[in-house]
């Protein structure tokens, strides 16, 4: 019912290949007798709905489905579109599935992987949990130990996967509130996993809740307090490529910091990285080659672009945040009262969905400018939704970016929207 396309539900269910609408407030349900109410129908638990999470459209029953095909007649046309296009496309790809997925549908290496997303399988949630519950030093760094196994098996995975194509590995960027434990069950476990009482459980929640969870303490903000966790991710990629590459496999990691406001943040976390790093290097007796850059989230770091580039060896566009952070309207709550904003004409297209060209993309246009200007090096790309939609599409091509970034299931239409693009800019 809540949360909008870009919201991280929705995200995380079109990364999985799952329908899903959100946003939709007209639904009511009732828990109790286990029903929703909706256009003056009643769907009982257990009926059948089926759900266009393209049109947003809910069906009583079963419609007729049909497997979508990727037969050779379409392999050879998307083949023609690789040729002629310009900017890479590369996947949003979580878990070593997604890779796989993308992989199959032509996307050329990673563009974003989500690293707190890998935590919301099985039972990994309890280690985050854990970690992100932790109240000193010594609690953290016993959840940090298993993290880093966890992860660099993850890593591992997906790095064999991909091959000698770039993987950017982004570090974590939860907003906490969507980890901590709800359910009255999930705080005693909590509470038995961490051995403690399940009023110190409650009372660490209490502390922890941020009143405005995507502008609270998230992203890079989570590293500056507590570097080690940065610092621990950093291992995993690390270790994960050396064993990689002692098999034989060679592998291109990148890492990438989240919502940066500045130069500051990102000058004291990849000093702390590269220092996690060169341990790692002497630990294992050899070197690999990787980069660390950054996401471009919100106007300040567009408007500073030149001095973060200075420090970053590639940029990623956010555009989900860049797009709530510009508009200062909220992922998640804005389809409240989009339909009002199209209804009226204020706007023609949903902003989280196709990118708003003349605020936002005037953002992304000077940090790009600024960017490529300190550092003609700089490599940039987009990983925010906007990456799988043909119409912002076409502007990343005129704005110049390298790559756009997409779900796996989106990078079809991302290949042939990129080679659209391409041949329009020629004209
Ligand atoms: C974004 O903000 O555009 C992005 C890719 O990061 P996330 O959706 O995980 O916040
Ligand atoms: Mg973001």
């Amino acid at each position: 019912v809540k949360g909008g396309a870009t919201s991280h539900g929705a995200v995380v269910a079109r990364g999985m290949g799952k329908c899903c609408v959100t946003g939709c407030g007209e639904i009511q349900i009732n828990d109790i007798k286990r029903e929703m109410y909706i256009g003056g129908y009643t769907v009982k638990e257990g009926d059948f709905i089926s759900i266009s999470g393209y049109t947003g459209e809910i069906f009583l029953g079963k419609v007729k489905l049909t497997e979508p095909q990727f037969d050779d007649n379409l392999k050879e046309f998307v083949s023609w579109c690789k040729e002629i296009k310009r900017m890479g496309v590369r996947m949003n790809a979580d878990t070593p599935a997604d890779a796989f997925l993308g992989k199959g549908f032509g996307a050329e290496g990673i563009g974003l992987c989500r690293t707190e997303h890998m935590f919301f399988q099985k039972d990994k949630i309890w280690t985050i949990r854990g970690m992100i519950m932790s109240d000193n030093p010594e609690e953290r760094a016993e959840a940090l130990k298993k993290m880093l196994e966890m992860q660099r098996e993850d890593f591992y995975n997906i790095f064999k996967i991909v091959g000698d194509e770039i993987v950017i590995v982004r570090l974590l960027d939860p907003p906490l509130h969507e980890f901590l434990p709800k359910e009255p069950k999930d705080k005693e476990k909590m509470a038995e996993i961490l051995n403690l009482p399940l009023i110190e459980i409650e009372r660490r929640i209490r502390n922890m809740k941020d009143e405005n969870p995507m502008l609270g303490h998230r992203g890079c903000r989570l590293a500056v307090t507590y570097p080690e966790i940065y610092n621990t991710q950093a291992r995993a990629i690390i270790e994960a490529a050396i064993q990689c590459e002692k098999e034989g496999i060679k592998v291109k990691p990148e890492i990438m910091i989240p919502l940066i406001i500045g130069v500051g943040e990102l000058k004291f976390i990849k000093g702390n990285i590269k220092a996690e790093i060169d341990k790692v290097f002497e630990e294992q007796g050899m070197k690999v080659e990787y980069k660390i850059g950054t996401m471009m989230e919100t106007p300040r770091a567009c408007l500073l672009a030149d001095e973060i580039a200075g420090e970053a060896e590639f940029f990623s566009f956010g555009t989900n945040d860049l797009t709530q952070t510009t508009m200062g309207l909220s992922r998640d709550d804005s389809v409240k009262f989009m339909d009002e904003y199209h209804e009226h004409g204020i706007f023609k297209l949903e902003p989280f969905a196709s990118i708003d060209v003349r605020g936002v993309g005037k953002l992304v246009k000077l940090g790009v400018e600024l960017g490529k200007k300190a550092n003609p090096e700089l490599e940039i790309g987009i990983c925010g939704e906007h990456g799988g939609d043909p119409k912002s599409i076409n502007f990343f091509e005129e704005t110049g970016l390298d790559y756009v970034s997409c779900s796996p299931f989106r990078v079809l239409v991302a290949i042939v929207a990129a080679a659209q693009s391409y041949i329009k800019s020629k004209k």
